[in-house]
């Protein structure tokens, strides 16, 4: 659905979804790949549906990615303009949404990385202003926050800062000297991610990982003085949780079965993604989760958001890729 906002300028979330290959393992099982991308909006289920079946058989969005299609051109029309606003002042959030192994991880650091090449690339072309960027990097597992810049793993608290909004104390934020400097922390936060994962088995289909990138611009002419030419923005890079965890809440058998905490952050997401796509009017419940909290002061306003689905095209993962269809099209 399309929101107008005060100058009349179109802003609405922007939704895509991408089908990975057939992995080995599903291929070595004979599971079919039962999606088809058949243009550039459209994935059609290619196996018939029982009549009245409560399934639709075609789904259309902003943009869907077929399995041959690369992570460049899902950044390019899925991620790029979205990304890029941060240069002019405008905040930022790319998603990656989708159960886990369906390619999310995959699918954002790419995405991050093409990023980071466009908007250092601007900043070179824009020689008349100076540009101050900053990196933060954080972990929600279980509704606690950990820096991933720190190798320290007490959990971060949150706090109301009456101008920004929700800040996360002590949060490190690392002044970027150069493109270097950024990839270097990249590494950092992937090699804390992963070292998380051997330890605690399958962390990251858990936890949610946000990487933030501010950006302050002058235009250099007004350096020094006081001047209302000072931009101000972060785009923020988020790779969610394994989203089998949302759907397991609908199954208390389940729920119990596998002793698994309720993803409150993923739930929340949803029911928030779900509001500012109708429009942003009424409450929308950014403080029912610690997700939803960090990223609130990014989300409203002029905010530009772009969510990327990813799925599995194999027969035996049909109920998580539906689910996942299903979130996307409540965000559309
Ligand atoms: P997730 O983060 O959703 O759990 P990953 O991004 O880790 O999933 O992807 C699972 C595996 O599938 C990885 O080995 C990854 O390299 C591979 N993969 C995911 N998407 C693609 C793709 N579009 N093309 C090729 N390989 C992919
Ligand atoms: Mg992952």
């Amino acid at each position: 659905e399309k929101a107008e906002d005060g100058g009349g300028k179109e802003e609405r979330i922007l939704v895509s979804v991408r089908v990975r290959p057939l992995n080995v393992k599903e291929i070595e099982k004979n599971d079919p790949g039962d999606w088809e991308c058949i243009n550039s909006t459209t994935i059609i289920y290619k196996q018939s549906l029982p009549e009245r079946s409560v399934y639709p058989a075609a789904y259309t969005f902003d943009r869907v990615f077929g399995s041959k299609s690369g992570t460049r051109n899902v950044y390019d029309e899925g991620a790029k303009e979205v990304s890029l606003s941060v240069v002019s002042g405008i905040n930022a959030s790319i998603f990656a949404y989708g159960q886990t192994s369906s390619g999310k991880t995959y699918t954002m650091s790419g995405i991050t990385e093409y990023a980071i090449e466009d908007i250092y690339e601007y900043i070179k072309r824009h020689e008349e202003r100076t540009f101050v960027l900053k990196f933060s990097a954080m972990e929600i597992y279980n509704e606690a926050v950990r820096d991933l810049l720190s190798t320290d793993s007490t959990p971060l608290r949150l706090l109301d800062d009456p101008e920004r909004g929700t800040v996360v104390d002590k949060l490190t934020e690392e002044t970027l000297r150069d493109k270097s400097h950024l990839k270097e922390l990249l590494a950092i936060c992937a090699a804390q991610r992963q070292v998380g994962e051997t330890a605690l088995n399958e962390l990251s289909s858990r936890s949610h990982q946000i990487l933030r990138l501010t950006i302050e611009s002058t235009a250099k002419e007004f350096m020094g003085r006081e001047s209302s030419s000072t931009l101000f923005a972060a785009v923020n890079f988020v790779d969610l949780a394994g989203s089998e965890r949302a759907s397991q809440v609908s199954s208390a058998g389940n729920r119990l079965k596998e002793g698994c905490h309720i993803n409150r952050s993923l739930l929340t997401l949803g029911t928030v993604i779900r509001k500012l796509s109708k429009g942003r009017t009424g409450h929308i419940p950014y403080r029912d989760s610690k997700l939803t909290r960090i990223l609130q002061p990014f989300l409203g306003g002029n905010a530009r958001t772009a969510i990327i689905c990813t799925m599995s095209p194999a027969r035996s993962h049909i109920e998580q890729s539906r689910n996942t269809l299903l979130f996307a099209s409540c965000a559309k």
